[in-house]
């Protein structure tokens, strides 16, 4: 707690001087966010990202570091839909009236989880009935939380405007030319149906052609039961499923123990950039993710 006191008032003793040239102190919730920052906002930004990518999202609680984060940023943006569920009592700890909360999920219309084929029926979903909180993992659904980054850095900083815009603009081309390379790569797999480890994936398998036959946890960051389990592996078995997914942030001792019993092969993406090498930015990670489950996919 000392400490913590002791950072508070170092930070308060560096007025912001020289505003205008210094970057824009800006604080995320997750990697994902920290990268799309720093795509469009390059120098003029200062980016801290809550979480590291190698938590997971569900079960991530703020550090004392946080709170001096938030108090001393000037715009906080997060993914929203219930996945941060922390970040409102912080923001208010932290009592910094001139932040700028952001909610980069806005205007993306959500998808249920699945549990099988079929989505679940109410109440029984593993993120809550708002709706699946992974709307990053679409590339359509990225480009929105880009636009809401670009209007928010022009709203706290008019004057590099032009800057953004250009910026968001190359980025958002990038974005489109990587997703179309994707979705054509991932489409020559022949058999495109998956069982995951935590339901993670319904935006990506809808953008990429993927079918989410079974999840192992039907509850983030809880252990399922030994019935559901064996339904899965005979599930698995009568229709032939050859690839689960799992995550760099989970254990990876279900997904091993179905794959033993079943011969399915065990293959492992993420949903933070920076968590698996060669995942450093959002692209990267969307080409990671694809590629080794296309390779799974197409595994003997
Ligand atoms: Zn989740």
């Amino acid at each position: 707690m000392r400490l913590l006191l002791l950072a508070l008032t170092a930070v308060s003793f560096f007025p912001s001087w020289s505003r205008g040239a210094e970057p824009v102190n800006v604080v995320v919730t997750m990697p994902v966010l920290k990268d799309f920052v720093e795509q469009i906002g390059k120098e003029h930004v200062q980016v801290t990202s809550l979480m590291t990518g190698f938590e997971s999202e569900h079960t991530y609680s703020p550090k004392p570091s946080a709170l001096v984060a938030v108090r001393n940023a000037r715009v906080l943006f997060e993914v929203g839909v219930g996945l941060e569920v922390w970040v409102s009592q912080l923001v208010r700890n932290a009592g910094n009236e001139r932040l700028l909360v952001v909610t980069t999920s806005r205007g993306i219309g959500l998808l249920r989880d699945h549990v099988g084929a079929e989505p679940v029926s109410s109440g029984q979903e593993a993120h809550g009935p708002g709706g699946n909180p992974h709307v990053w993992l679409d590339p359509e659904g990225a480009a929105t939380m880009v636009r809401h980054v670009t209007e928010a850095l022009i709203k706290v900083d008019a004057s590099h405007k032009a800057e953004y815009r250009a910026n968001q603009a190359a980025y958002l081309r990038e974005l489109d030319e990587t997703a179309a390379f994707l979705v054509q790569r991932l489409r020559q797999a022949p058999n495109r149906r998956i069982v995951v480890h935590h339901p993670a994936w319904p935006y990506f398998a809808r953008r990429f052609g993927v079918q989410v036959v079974g999840t192992i946890q039907t509850q983030p960051a809880s252990e399922p039961s030994a019935h559901h389990l064996q339904r899965l592996i005979t599930q698995m078995r009568k229709e032939r499923i050859k690839v689960i997914v799992t995550e760099a942030q989970l254990n990876r001792k279900l997904p091993d123990l179905l794959a033993k019993e079943t011969g399915a092969h065990v293959v492992v993406l993420t949903t933070m950039p920076g968590a698996l090498p060669g995942t450093e930015t959002y692209l990267d990670m969307l080409r990671y993710n694809v590629l080794q489950l296309a390779q799974a996919l197409e595994s003997p």
